[in-house]
């Protein structure tokens, strides 16, 4: 047990990917004795560990595009950087189309995304077929492909990152729940947990699905809502190699890649009400299958191994609300990642560390504060799975 420290200089809530990675980079810039806060008893044990995997730059929004292009650097340094092997592999993103609107809004969107350089390349269906012969092509107008996209571990690389913060004078407190904050006027001056307080001048919310609870005892509306998400995995297939890419066949949403063997086949039903719900629901799988179906006949043989789901914490433009709330001091948001929070969180870490220690981002993503709900129009991220 770690409780019984009162004071600490950074409190972060939510020991997911995104948690573990801020409390890292903390670390890397010489913030010690940074506490995180976990209700579970392990890093991951929310959205995390229900993670995908997925990895790719391939968004319709630069600051997206330039987040994840940052994430992908310091994922292709993580073995070096970290000690940990064989959690990041970039076996690329290749998106399918099937209808003219979509296929020329993906070339548009590859054009503009070999300006930032991502190496995208636009595929005929012929050349899909040629790498890729168990797909079949029937109604796909075109493809993109980005090389340096890929998948990663979500469980090696939160983990990783709660050893490295560890080694660097992080504390991590699990079965800790935070149950509310301490406030002077507009000012988060701590946490209340179930162990007691902490006193702290910087609070990060970094929450997943439950940010909204943990901003409103600030009294911050925050956007964001749980999507119960799911993904099946089948048993193994002779066609499914190491460098298989992640299909994602846009027709229909289903995306798949390769994952002990066989394929991880995943759906949003976009028709589901936001819940905290979490149970599986199998009625679902054929559903996935189907579409799965459609566009890799073989899985027709396939047998299904398990399955789970987990939640999306979505905002209404499917893009992450990061740093400080107006008119609130103390307190940091890095909440709302909507489908994408892992492949995110190496910057997103980084980002909010720099925030803390330096007094802004390396990045400019201003156009990701909170505000921008109550200013303007926003414009959402079209690329969400
Ligand atoms: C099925 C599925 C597939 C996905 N696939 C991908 C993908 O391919 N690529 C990708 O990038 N993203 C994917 N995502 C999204 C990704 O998993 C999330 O965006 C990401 O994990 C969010 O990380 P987080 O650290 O913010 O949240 P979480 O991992 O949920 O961590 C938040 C933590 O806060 C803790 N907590 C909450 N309230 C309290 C409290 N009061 N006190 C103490 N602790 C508290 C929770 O227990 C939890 O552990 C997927 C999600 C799902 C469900």
């Amino acid at each position: 047990m770690n409780a019984g420290q009162d004071t600490a200089p950074v409190v972060v809530i939510g020991a997911g990917c995104i948690g573990a990675a801020i409390a890292y980079h903390l670390g890397l810039k010489g913030v010690k004795d940074v506490v995180v806060l976990e209700r579970e008893l392990f890093s991951g044990a929310g959205s995390t560990g229900k993670c995908a995997g997925g990895i790719r730059q391939q968004f319709s929004s630069k600051v997206n595009v330039r987040i994840c292009q940052e994430s992908v650097r310091q994922f292709e340094r993580f073995h070096e950087e970290m000690g940990v092997e064989d959690a990041f592999w970039q076996v690329g993103y290749l998106f399918l189309l099937s209808d003219e609107p979509s296929w020329a809004a993906f070339q548009r969107q590859a054009e503009f995304q070999r300006t930032l350089g991502l190496p995208v390349q636009t595929l005929t269906p012929a050349e899909v077929k040629d790498r890729l012969p168990m797909v079949s092509v029937d109604g796909v107008l075109g493809g993109t492909f980005c090389a340096t996209d890929g998948l990663a571990d979500p469980h090696r690389i939160t983990q990783a990152y709660e050893a490295g913060a560890r080694a660097l004078g992080a504390k991590f407190r699990f079965g800790e729940t935070v149950t509310g904050l301490r406030m002077e006027g507009a000012r988060v001056t701590g946490v209340k947990t179930t162990q007691g307080d902490i006193h702290t001048p910087m609070v990060v919310n970094a929450a997943g699905a439950w940010a909204a609870g943990i901003a409103k005892w600030a009294g911050v509306d925050l956007p964001v809502l749980p999507y119960r998400r799911h993904c099946f995995i089948t048993k193994p297939l002779a066609f499914v190699d190491e460098k298989l890419p992640m299909i994602v066949d846009m027709k229909t949403g289903v995306y798949m890649h390769r994952e002990s063997g066989g394929l991880l086949l995943g759906l949003a039903d976009k028709d589901e009400p936001s819940s905290f719900d979490t149970s599986t629901n199998w009625d679902f799988l054929e559903k996935v299958v189907e579409g799965a179906m459609d566009r890799i006949p073989a899985l027709g043989e396939a047998e299904i191994a398990t399955g789970w789901a987990g939640l999306y914490e979505t905002t209404p433009d499917h893009n992450s609300i990061l740093g400080p709330p107006a008119n609130v001091q103390g307190f940091l948001l890095a909440n709302g990642f909507s489908g994408h929070g892992f492949m995110q969180a190496p910057a997103v870490g980084q980002l909010i560390a720099e925030w803390i220690v330096d007094g802004r981002p390396g990045l400019d993503v201003s156009e990701l504060r909170l505000e921008r709900f109550a200013e303007h129009a926003v414009s959402p991220e079209v690329n969400v799975i």
